[in-house]
Order: C-alpha cells, then sequence, then structure tokens
C-alpha cells in the first residue's frame, strides 16, 4: 500500500498551509522510539517529539498497553451524567503533582479548547463574585495561546492572525515580550509595564494570561522566573486571576516538572496539554481553584458552560494516565538534564554563524534563533537527506526531542543544524 501524495497535495489541508501551493508532506508509515519510519524505509531521527507531545517517544510498551486494554472495556462514553473510572484516575493524578491549591478539572479535548474553557473559568467566575465590569485580558507579546478565537485574541498581535481577523476578535491588552534572560541578571522594573497598566485599568481586567518561563511558537523564548514571580504578586495586589498556560511546558519539559515550579508560584487556572497523554491521542486539561470554582459556580449560568462531545474520552485517559505514571516514576529528571547538556555542547558551535542570531537551551529545548526567516522546504529536505525530522518555522530551528532520546541520537540532531547553518 503506497500513500497516495498526489491526493493528499489535492484534497487535504495540512497545518498553516495553501491548497495551492502547499510545502512537501513526507509519508510516515510508523515510528518507534525516536525515530519516524518513512515509506521507503528510511528512518529519521525525531527532533520534534511531534509538536513536544510525545515525550516517552513512540510505541511505548506502557503506553500501548494502557491504551489496548482501555479499548477492551469501552472506547468512549459521553461524559454528561456518566463518569468513569480513567477520567477518576487521571484527575486524582493531575491534582497530585500539581500545586495543592488547584482543586477542580475540566477535561478539555485540545489545547486550544483548553485555553478557552480557562478564558470561560476567568471571565464567569467575576460575573459569579458580583463584578461584571472584570471582562478584559491581558497578555504578553510573543505569546501564543492556541489557533480558536479566544485564544487567537491573547496571541502576538503582530506575529500571529489578528490581523487577518480583527474586526471579529475581542481586544485585549498586551505587555511588551520579556527581555529578561532566563539566565542573566533580573534587570529591576522588568514588570513596571504591567503594575502601570493594572493602576491604570485593574477594575476592568479579569486575568493575566501567560506562558510561565517559556513563550513557545510565538518566538521559543526563555524569560527569568522573577519576571514570573512578579507577575504573580501584581495578580495579587490588584485582584486580577493569573492563568499559567503550561500546555508546552508541563510534564518536564524545561527542567521542571512545571515552569511555574522555577518562580514557586501557583497560578488561579493551570491549562495542561500536549504531554498530557505521551502524544497518543488529544486531551488537554483546565485545572483551577476552589475559589474560581465557586465564582464559576454562583455565576448567571450556574456552572462552567463547555461540554464537547469527546470530553474525558476513556481512551484518551487512559493513555494520559499511563503517562503521567511514566513521568511520575522521575527518569525525565535525569535525561531532561542530560538532554540540556549535551544540547549546549553541541550547538554552541552554530553561534558562529552569521546567519544564526542566538544559540539558546532550556531543559529539552534546544533554539538556533536566525537573522532572516528561513525556507523551511529547502532545510527540511537538508535535515531528512541527514535523516533527522527537524521542522523549522519563521526564523526558528529548534528542537524538543522525546526525553528517552539517546546521546548518539542528539548528536545525530545536533550535527544536521550545524551542517545547515555553518555549511
Ligand atoms: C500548542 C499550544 C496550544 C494549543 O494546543 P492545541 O492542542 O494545538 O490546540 C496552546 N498553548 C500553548 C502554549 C501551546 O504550546
Amino acid at each position: 500500500m503506497s500513500i497516495d501524495l498526489a491526493f493528499d497535495r489535492e484534497h487535504i489541508w495540512h497545518p498553516y498551509t495553501s491548497m495551492i501551493d502547499p510545502l512537501p508532506v513526507y509519508p510516515v508509515v510508523a515510528a518507534e522510539g525516536c525515530e519516524l519510519i518513512l515509506e521507503n524505509g528510511q528512518r529519521l531521527v525525531d527532533g520534534t517529539a511531534s509538536w513536544w507531545s510525545a515525550v516517552h517517544g513512540y510505541r511505548h510498551p506502557v503506553l500501548d498497553q494502557a491504551l489496548t486494554e482501555q479499548l477492551s472495556q469501552m472506547a468512549h462514553v459521553m461524559f454528561g451524567g456518566i463518569t468513569h473510572p480513567q477520567a477518576v484516575t487521571l484527575c486524582k493524578q493531575l491534582l497530585a503533582i500539581t500545586p495543592a491549591s488547584l482543586t477542580k478539572v475540566f477535561l478539555a479535548d485540545s489545547g486550544s479548547i483548553a485555553v478557552e474553557v480557562a478564558i470561560k473559568m476567568a471571565l464567569q467566575y467575576w460575573q459569579g463574585m458580583g463584578n461584571t465590569d472584570k471582562t478584559e485580558l491581558i497578555s504578553l507579546r510573543k505569546g501564543y495561546h492556541g489557533d480558536t478565537f479566544a485564544a487567537m485574541a491573547v496571541c502576538d498581535p503582530v506575529d500571529s492572525m489578528h490581523s487577518m481577523f480583527a474586526r471579529l476578535l475581542p481586544k485585549h491588552h498586551f505587555l511588551p515580550a520579556p527581555t529578561c534572560s532566563y539566565d542573566q541578571e533580573y534587570p529591576a522594573h522588568s514588570t513596571a509595564p504591567l503594575r502601570q497598566l493594572l493602576e491604570q485599568r485593574h477594575s476592568k481586567i479579569a486575568a493575566l494570561l501567560l506562558e510561565p518561563i517559556v513563550q513557545g511558537y510565538g518566538g521559543m523564548r526563555f524569560y527569568h522566573p522573577s519576571y514570573l514571580a512578579e507577575c504573580r504578586a501584581l495578580c495579587d495586589e490588584f485582584d486580577v486571576l493569573l492563568i499559567a498556560d503550561e500546555i508546552a511546558t508541563g510534564f518536564g519539559r524545561t527542567g521542571s516538572l512545571f515552569a511555574c515550579e522555577k518562580a514557586t508560584i501557583a497560578a488561579d487556572i493551570l491549562c495542561l496539554g500536549k504531554a498530557l497523554t505521551g502524544g497518543y491521542l488529544t486531551m488537554a486539561a483546565t485545572l483551577c481553584t476552589d475559589q474560581v470554582a465557586l465564582g464559576v459556580s454562583q455565576s448567571e449560568a450556574g456552572g462552567l458552560m463547555h461540554g464537547p462531545t469527546f470530553m474525558a474520552n476513556p481512551l484518551a485517559c487512559a493513555v494520559a494516565n499511563a503517562s503521567v505514571g511514566l513521568i511520575q516514576a522521575g527518569h525525565w529528571q535525569q535525561q531532561v538534564p542530560a538532554i540540556e547538556a549535551q544540547l549546549r555542547a553541541e550547538l554552541a558551535a552554530c553561534q558562529a554563524s552569521p546567519l544564526v542570531k542566538e544559540v539558546r537551551v532550556l531543559g529539552a529545548i534546544g533554539v538556533l534563533e536566525m537573522h532572516q526567516s528561513v525556507d523551511v522546504a529547502k532545510l527540511q529536505q537538508h535535515f531528512v537527506g541527514d535523516g533527522v525530522w527537524i521542522r523549522p518555522f519563521n526564523r526558528l530551528i529548534y528542537l524538543m526531542p522525546p526525553f528517552i532520546i539517546s546521546p548518539e541520537q542528539i548528536s545525530r540532531l545536533c550535527w544536521s543544524m550545524r551542517r545547515a547553518v555553518l555549511g
């Protein structure tokens, strides 16, 4: 059975692509461990973990078994008026590994939806508390929170789809992207713009929504934990909720189980996704405090107004339970720092390239920020030729491999990246 690439090109949308002039796609027929297997038998070392999600690699026996066992019980059942063991176990696990102040869990069907739910929670909370003025949000420039409309409205207003949909998007407030680097001395007054905005407008502001420490698709930028700690303090001072979008950073990626831990803070609302199911199925979660849940439940609607058809899908819950179990076993605590050290050592040489603006590494994330936008199709051809799978975009060539990657596999990824920028 060969993959009909002509049909694909003619009829199937891929992420962010044109139907008239799509970029080439590579036919993958299988994947195992840290490798993707192309139709022609070629194996590619995976540098992407399928967009942050496949942290345990592909075809992990524990995850495969969890899914197979659940399949013999039931694939799906509605969550309205029904509960099931996998959902209960998963929510118990999530509450056990997140801050004690987070006590309620909403199981959403994707990261973008988890962000939509977080925003609804914040708006319904203030409504329920009798404060109908607090309807505006604050987020950071260079942020990314998903592709649905409410999520889009809090993404970077320049680099996202704002201009295209400007008339349809609610107007929120954007702070300058933090410039206080993760590993440099923290410049005082970094959060002055937030303080200023809150002093002027706090009575209208429902929540500050941000990606803690790592701004992902908006630029792969790493900012200082003190910035996050000060944001938390300012939210408390001005009575504004803090929503942490840990969809990319959660489950060990930055070297901490959650990025908020680097600033020893807890958000009022927390979004999780991507690695939640180990990259097997689509599922995300929005957690909140007792206080938020109370406000939401007192709001006009009398409950949280969201309920997707596939909410808490048992297959997704089962594989998430297995994935979170593997995270709790703790191997990532050795794997991620080892990946970090090797990426630092083997990507450093790229700094010598005139094409490269900056090399950055944090946890199991390695980034080359280029001066110019890259030619994605040409670079991918180079990478596939070298036996690696790396998916650049805009001015970024970056790695976020599965945590199970071997030192030899990391070396292959870094070698190919060095060749791409140094020739
Ligand atoms: C990927 C991502 C999302 C959106 O998740 P989807 O599952 O793609 O909808 C939201 N926020 C952050 C920080 C992300 O990285």
